[in-house]
């Protein structure tokens, strides 16, 4: 006889999240498409309304192209370019970075805390205080929520409004997460959020949005992102193309009355593994009190990395590695980036210890439990 063929469990899954909305997906595409109006029209409006709404806290939204394109047009409507600095990590996706690159200013990239892996909030002052000789001025901190987590924004906050100094939320992993019960995206000057497939609020193909709760910010950028552009073919600002189409903001507006009930459901499964490795040799990931986690990712940490992956692996368990070369070490980066004091060390080892493990609210409880069966094998 034949062994029974082991069906991997993919680490990630976003036909999943369309399955699980199919029917009120498909009708908001047709709708979308008998509409006759594909490019910033009422879907997108709508979408930008509803996702205002939900952040809660006087919010104002503008969609846009991607996530990296969020990032890239609050940075421009803030006024960073050329000549200045911006402070973020390299423990982060190389969109956040490359953003920066994007408006012309100059990243400083900073080590993180190796048990939340985001930004040191006492490298930040410390540059902040003494910034590295050469360097631009630093004119703006981006904060990224990595993995579905807060940073220690307290501090960072501080340090940034001693200074005058806007702090930029990369909410592009954290849709949904609180820090002292506030949602994150609502604290800074100005948040970025990433709509690609896999993040916690994902369309079926790029998206980004941006908020703040300056309305006349909002209404700049809003303006930029079309060429400038606050009346027709005239543009009162040098803008880019950066929109969200009517498609996209139709299937985000279906996803988005999923997102608190997917949260939910990462957090139980989350729980779950958490369990199931309180006999092994690995520890779950940190909590930071006082701040919701939504788990975009549920990340181990191990020096047998590899040999834990093909564990995983042997018992149909995909895993992935968020992200395998930090920023600076990257060959596009590399040597020409600078680092804050502390040289990216935690970063560096960190990127060759962490693992992430399968994580997407469509998970079956079967699958659940076969990947809680592998964990405590580990
Ligand atoms: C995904 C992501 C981005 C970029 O988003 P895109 O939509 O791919 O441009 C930026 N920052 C972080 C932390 C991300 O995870």
């Amino acid at each position: 006889m034949n062994a029974p063929t082991l069906v991997m469990i993919p680490q990630a899954d976003p036909g999943a999240g369309y399955r699980a909305q199919k029917a009120e997906i498909d009708a908001a595409v047709a709708r979308a498409l008998d509409s006759g109006w594909y490019i910033l029209g009422k879907e997108g409006a709508a979408f930008e309304a509803e996702f205002a709404a939900w952040l809660g806290a006087g919010q104002h939204a503008v969609g846009c192209a991607n996530g990296t394109d969020a990032l890239a047009l609050v940075l421009r409507g803030l006024g960073i370019g050329p000549g200045m600095s911006v402070a973020t990590v390299s423990h982060t996706a190389v969109a956040t970075v490359a953003a920066i690159e994007m408006v012309g200013a100059t990243p400083l990239l900073l080590d993180i805390d190796p048990d939340t892996y985001t930004m040191d909030p006492d490298e930040l002052a410390s540059v902040l205080d003494h910034p590295p000789p050469g360097l631009p001025p630093l004119r703006a901190v981006i904060a990224v929520h990595i993995y579905g987590q807060a940073c220690d924004l307290g501090p960072m906050l501080d340090a940034c409004n001693a200074r005058g100094i806007p702090l930029i939320e990369d909410c592009a992993q954290c849709h949904g997460a609180t820090l002292d019960g506030r949602m994150l995206g609502t604290i800074g000057t100005a948040a970025a959020y990433s709509l690609y497939p896999t993040k916690n609020l994902g369309a079926l193909g790029d998206g980004g949005v941006l908020s703040t709760a300056d309305a006349e910010l909002a209404e700049r950028i809003a303006a930029i992102r079309q060429y400038g552009w606050r009346e027709r073919y005239i543009s009162s600002l040098v803008g880019i193309n950066s929109r969200l189409d009517e498609i996209q903001a139709a299937i985000l507006r279906v996803k988005l009355t999923a997102l608190d009930a997917g949260n939910a459901r990462r957090r139980a499964i989350a729980g779950a593994y958490d369990a199931a490795l309180a006999g092994s040799s690995l520890a779950p990931p940190h909590r930071r009190p006082g701040a919701e986690h939504v788990f975009h990712q549920y990340v181990l940490r191990t020096e047998d990395r590899t040999a834990i992956q093909a564990q995983l692996k042997a018992h149909g368990v995909g895993t992935g590695i968020h992200y395998p070369v930090p920023v600076h070490l990257q060959s596009a980066y590399k040597d020409r980036t600078p680092l804050g004091p502390a040289g990216c060390a935690e970063t560096a080892k960190a990127a060759g210890e962490v693992l992430s493990l399968p994580m997407y609210p469509e998970l079956t409880d079967a699958q659940v439990e076969r990947i809680c069966e592998a964990l405590r094998g580990l």
